[in-house]
């Protein structure tokens, strides 16, 4: 099968030009001016149209549960694919008594195999540290899973983790390239404040953000790098939000220091004050860490351009606002109570193009790095992420001429809600492939399920790059 892409304008991390590009089978053949269209079996005319490499958004959530309730999963990645986003990287949890890699592949054997829409790679959460699971960790090298994440927020929950945990994971993980991930919340501070917060009868959806302030953030992010420094380990903070962490990392990165971190598209559009919404709509922007203030975009914004955040996730998170309701509104209930989430994967391109693009806050070429390029450096996976010869064929044809509304109408989320509704959207992905097939025209999902495949990834990711053993 021959596809030619005609006439667009390519995007990389560095360049842009007017380019064909040639496809054979899964793979990117050519790139070039006027490629002969003989034999080919499809063309699709790009012309006035930008060409860039399909999305990877590396923190998502399609298995989470909480209180018995499951996210929306994998049936629902065709949402995902019509926002230009060809590569999800799941969360999975460590199941009770159970390895890192066997709770990985029950989870895919159960809930992925013959349902993904696009294609899918795994972290794994590590929840019960015992000394056998550690021992796991290098193992997860070559089964193809090189990145492993704890949760210091969370007290009480079963998937917390102390720092002795920490230490284990990053020292058994280092010789074999294992990149360790850290969602910083002292979760302490957070119990402390949230106790104090709902005895004081300040349980509104609001409070949920002065439960959880940057100083929170701050203090564990701070020690984790120095968990790192101690055993002299790579690290890699996921959803950074404020100020002050972002300080800690952007030390430690000048240090030489192996430290990097991502933030998600909803830090950089949204403050605070979308949780104080009436009649509990508050409750849609409830995630962890929580919405900051307005002045700690332009810092976010300035840490991608630098390159101290080396990538933008959704950390995509379907639980209905209804769901939401029933847990958290209502007498003798409080923010501590609403399922964290934000529902978000399907336009994490549209948001970052539009606010970020379009409004001159980020290059065209770190847009590219930040949604696709770099979480595929980070994650191992050599042949996504690049319009280059020899990578996987996954496309974006995006129009930047479309004028649309992002909502949840549009969505194919399959949540009652999206966090951007009623935003103004500028471009689109027009037409999406995946490793040579389209899935998506005309802004239409087309595809199938099961089209999505496991990419398995490759130790020692690009958070190894300053590493010196
Ligand atoms: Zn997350």
């Amino acid at each position: 099968m021959k596809t030619l892409i005609k006439n667009g304008i390519i995007l990389t991390t560095e360049n842009e030009f007017k380019s064909d590009v040639l496809i054979i089978d899964e793979k990117i053949a050519a790139i070039g001016e006027n490629l002969p269209a003989d034999g080919v079996d499809r063309v699709i005319d790009a012309e006035g149209k930008y060409v860039m490499p399909g999305g990877i958004d590396q923190h998502v959530h399609y298995s989470f549960v909480y209180k018995g309730s499951r996210v929306r999963g994998f049936e629902t990645t065709n949402a995902a694919a019509v926002g230009g986003t060809t590569t999800v990287i799941e969360f999975v949890n460590q199941e009770k008594d159970r390895g890192l890699i066997e709770s990985i592949e029950d989870y895919k054997e159960k809930d992925v195999d013959g349902i993904a829409m696009v294609d899918y790679a795994f972290h794994i959460v590590m929840t019960d540290p015992r000394p056998e699971v550690i021992k796991e960790i290098p193992k997860l090298a070559e089964a193809g899973y090189p990145t492993l994440k704890l949760f210091l927020a969370y007290k009480g929950q079963f998937f917390h983790a102390d720092d002795e945990a920490v230490i284990n994971a990053l020292t058994a993980g280092k010789e074999a390239g294992i990149t360790i991930m850290v969602h910083a919340e002292n979760a302490d501070m957070v119990d402390y404040l949230t106790k104090k917060l709902i005895a004081e009868g300040k349980t509104g959806t609001y409070y949920h953000a002065v439960s959880r302030p940057p100083i929170v953030e701050a203090e564990a992010t701070r020690r984790v790098i120095y968990l790192a420094e101690m055993v002299n380990a790579p690290i890699y903070i996921v959803h950074v939000t404020c100020k002050e962490a972002l300080e800690e990392i952007k030390a430690a990165y000048q240090k030489g220091q192996s430290v990097y971190g991502e933030t998600c598209a909803h830090y950089l559009l949204f403050d605070e004050s979308v949780l104080d919404l009436p009649n509990f709509e508050g409750a849609k922007y409830v995630c962890s860490p929580a919405l900051r203030t307005k002045d700690h975009q332009e810092p976010l914004w300035e840490a991608i351009n630098k390159g101290w955040l080396n990538a933008v996730s959704s950390d995509h998170c379907g639980f209905d606002f209804e769901y939401q309701k029933h847990l958290g509104f209502g007498e003798g209930k409080s923010f501590a109570d609403v399922p964290n989430g934000a529902p978000s994967v399907q336009n994490r391109l549209n948001a970052l193009w539009t606010y970020g693009v379009c409004t001159g806050k980020l290059s065209k070429q770190r847009f590219v790095d930040v949604m696709s390029t770099s979480p595929a450096k980070v994650n191992g996976l050599t042949e996504k992420g690049h319009i280059a010869v020899g990578y996987d064929a996954d496309i974006v044809v995006f129009d930047p001429d479309y004028r649309g509304v992002m909502g949840v109408e549009s969505c194919l989320e399959g949540v009652d809600y999206s966090i951007y509704e009623g935003m103004e959207q500028k471009g689109r992905p027009e037409t999406v492939l995946l490793r040579g097939q389209v899935i998506v025209e005309n802004g239409q999902y087309v595809g199938k399920q099961g089209q999505g495949k496991l990419i398995k990834g490759k130790p020692f990711g690009s958070a190894y790059d300053k590493f010196k053993g």
